[in-house]
């Protein structure tokens, strides 16, 4: 496909505003262009006809299933971009009056209140742009708890084997040593390694609960008590809570801190590198280390303050705070009832798939499992020498996005699917007869396999490079 600027030529413009006849005071000439910018010139239909081509070459919630695990995938409901698109939300100034920013601050206030019912915390900050932001964060919390008290031996965080990737990577750059503990056959965390892991070294430990193999872990009460009786804090990864939200709450489970993307499961879109948030919930004893500005009560009013002993600012102002808009959207539009309900098909949606797949996929664990299932094709591979990847990729010849691939890394030739909860029973249907037939073409067509995609814009390409050095501005000759 061409690029825009393959595309341009030159005196074809758009039409424009024609230009004032005033006298206009031209910029200081130290801030004044040389040369034009070389901007594409094309005409408006071009234009148009480029971006659409662009966009029948991916992959989005719009186009078909998207069930890639530990990414909540789901369909974003259109109210919550409406209220995102307010102009009371969108052209409001992060410096303006506290005065005249009243209806957001309630935003702020609202959504603290809810999603801190939600995940069982007493406060909560919307600064963190993301997850790995959010864990970040929660670790600086932990870290100010321990220096708050003159601790400065507990430099350690534990993490399960089985974590997100980000967990580990975070502990480190937050400045902690980060001590891996193993996970036991059922895929929960093996208690007896974790006995032996916890000390006075301990600072705490990072979990998601259900985990990356997307079971539950049972032990949950006795794993958060032992690090506790370590003197050790919990924090919980809820970046998936679309397994769990308004049926069981981190904050009951023992855990002291948390963070929520709301980009998977509070109705903001991603996966295109787009605006994310990571919102840190803490009991009432961490508040306050929280970030600064938080909202809070002064009468009638809404104001902003900094909590006594803030770790300060992570990132500038209140965070995504569009992002915030759609969350608060979302939950009042569920309302109580609906919350439960959405976590419920959620999970219901995966157990169906699971149970459809289980004769054909060897599941990596039993089950039940909870918004996700694993599924190892490592027999799969020795036996027709077909792989994960071969799979994934010809997934994508059906219209169907590829499952998370080769995570968990404990899991061999690992594919992860997430349904989640706004997909009908005929997508499910659809979805696991195609499954189904690649099972019977490794068996009887490896090539096929090996040689997909067929029907994309590109076949394979070199996902290192892709990722690593990409291409991203045009190099004029
Ligand atoms: C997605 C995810 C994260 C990281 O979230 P980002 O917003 O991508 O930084 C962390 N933990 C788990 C379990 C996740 O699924």
């Amino acid at each position: 496909m061409k690029l825009l600027f393959e595309r341009s030529r030159s005196g074809r413009h758009q039409s424009l505003i024609p230009a004032p006849g005033a006298d206009l005071p031209k910029p200081d000439s130290c801030i004044l262009r040389a040369r034009p910018p070389r901007l594409p010139e094309i005409s408006e239909v071009d234009l148009g006809r480029h971006y659409t081509e662009l966009a029948k070459q991916t992959h989005g919630v719009n186009d078909g299933f998207y069930p890639l695990g530990s990414c909540t995938m789901k369909y974003n409901p259109r109210i919550d971009e409406a209220a995102a698109a307010l102009p009371g939300f969108t052209g409001i100034h992060p410096l303006q009056p506290q005065e005249t920013a009243q209806g957001c601050l309630e935003v702020l206030y609202k959504a603290e209140q809810l999603l801190c019912e939600i995940a069982g915390m007493d406060a909560m900050t919307m600064q963190p742009a993301a997850g790995a932001h959010g864990e970040y964060t929660g670790l600086l919390l932990i870290r100010c708890y321990h220096k708050s008290r003159g601790d400065a031996a507990r430099t350690k965080i534990i993490v399960p084997d089985s974590a997100h990737g980000t967990n580990p990577a975070s502990a480190a750059m937050a400045g902690f040593t980060v001590v891996s503990v193993p996970s036991n056959a059922d895929g929960g965390v093996d208690l007896e390694a974790l006995r032996n892991a916890v000390g006075s070294d301990t600072a705490g430990l990072m979990l998601t609960n259900p985990n990356t193999v997307g079971l539950f872990d049972e032990n949950i009460l006795e794993i958060t008590k032992i690090v506790h009786d370590a003197g050790g804090l919990c924090y919980y990864d809820g970046a998936n809570l679309n397994a769990i939200m308004g049926h069981a709450r981190p904050g009951d489970m023992g855990f002291d801190c948390v963070h929520l993307n709301l980009h998977k499961t509070f109705a903001t879109p991603h996966g295109g590198g787009g605006p994310g948030s990571g919102p840190v919930g803490c009991k009432a004893f961490l508040e306050q280390f929280l970030p600064s500005p938080r909202v809070r009560k002064n009468g009638e009013n809404l104001e902003l303050y900094r909590p006594e002993s803030s770790m300060g600012k992570v990132r500038s102002f209140y965070g995504n705070f569009l992002v915030v808009v759609r969350a608060l959207t979302y939950i009042l539009s569920l309302g109580k009832e609906g919350i439960p309900e959405a976590s419920a098909g959620a999970v219901l949606n995966a157990r169906y798939m699971m149970h459809k797949l289980r004769n054909a996929y060897d599941m990596a664990y039993q089950g039940p499992c909870m918004h996700e299932f694993v599924m190892s094709l490592e027999r799969l591979k020795k036996d027709t020498g077909v792989s994960a990847m071969d799979v994934a990729k010809s997934l994508l010849d059906y219209g169907i996005h590829p499952p998370t691939m080769y995570f968990p890394l404990i899991v061999h030739e690992a594919l992860m699917v997430e349904p989640t909860e706004t997909e009908s029973r005929e997508t499910l249907d659809d979805a696991v007869s195609v499954f189904l037939e690649l099972r019977d073409k490794a068996q009887n067509d490896p090539q096929y396999l090996h040689e997909s995609p067929h029907n994309c814009p590109i076949n394979r390409p070199d996902e290192v490079k892709a990722a690593r050095s990409p291409l991203l501005r045009y190099e004029f000759k």
